[in-house]
């Protein structure tokens, strides 16, 4: 799955980048989900009292509300990014906002000011309001969201790599850095995706349903340790060999 922030402050255009890019990433035939960040304090999608909410304070837990045309899953809490690309299908996830996610991201901007604060390694392009009337700013090609979607696609198509594991900071940083500087380390071709020590070249695998998980490195070494202790004292076992143990 591979996943694009398009972030920026307020009033920037970014919903507007997000909307063009989803089709024209549809168009090409690939299958496109969002995420959609949200900052005002008292957003919910949810009505206090209801009883879709009574049944919460009963159980505490996630709530389905099923209705004639839409199905929401309710969580009384907020999500990490990780948590909610779980459980997303899809060939691309565009996600608007989280500027401070590990992901590459296009920024969108009204003025030169905004784009100094927000511009660092994991920027791939600019758009937005400042897409209206520029083609450049420093290194970076600056996009308009009409006119320019298809090369703004393309770049995006040809630079973005399958998101990183995003484990929290402190269960990693087995590649010497954190998951966010590791997205501008790939960026800018100082490292490859495959420098990420969570999701290749492991040392050890599990697939639940057939589904493979992250496993961090921490995890890895443990398991693989104890698994090869026990496995030594049994007659017969070389270690050289591949062990593959399924528990039903
Ligand atoms: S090894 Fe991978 S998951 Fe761990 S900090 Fe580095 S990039 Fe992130």
């Amino acid at each position: 799955m591979k996943v694009i922030s398009i972030a920026g402050y307020h009033h920037t255009g970014k919903t507007s980048v997000c909307v063009a890019l989803i089709k024209e990433l549809k168009k090409r035939g690939h299958s496109v989900a969002s995420i959609k960040d949200i900052h005002a304090e008292n957003f919910t999608m949810e009505k206090e009292g209801s009883n879709s909410w009574r049944h919460w304070e009963a159980s505490q837990n996630v709530v389905i509300a099923r209705g004639l045309t839409e199905t929401y899953q309710i969580w009384h809490e907020q999500l990490s990014l990780q948590q909610m690309l779980s459980k997303l299908d899809a060939d691309w996830v565009v996600v608007e906002g989280m500027k401070t996610a590990a992901l590459p991201r296009v920024i969108c901007a009204s003025d030169e000011t905004q784009l100094d604060e927000l511009i660092d390694d994991t920027v791939i392009a600019i758009s937005g309001i400042y897409g209206n009337d520029h083609s450049s700013y420093k290194n970076l090609k600056v996009f308009n969201d009409k006119s320019d979607i298809g090369e703004l696609t393309d770049l995006i198509v040809n630079k973005v790599f399958e998101v990183l594991p995003l484990p929290k900071p402190e269960c990693c940083g087995e590649c010497g850095m954190s998951c966010y500087e590791m997205v501008g380390a790939i960026i800018t071709g100082k490292r490859t995706r495959d420098d990420c020590k969570t999701d290749r070249n492991l040392d050890i695998s599990i697939e639940l349903d057939g589904k493979k998980l992250n496993v961090v490195p921490y995890v890895q070494r443990t398991l693989k340790d104890v698994i090869l202790a026990y496995m030594k004292n049994l007659k017969g076992v070389k270690e050289d060999k591949k062990i593959q143990i399924t528990i039903n």
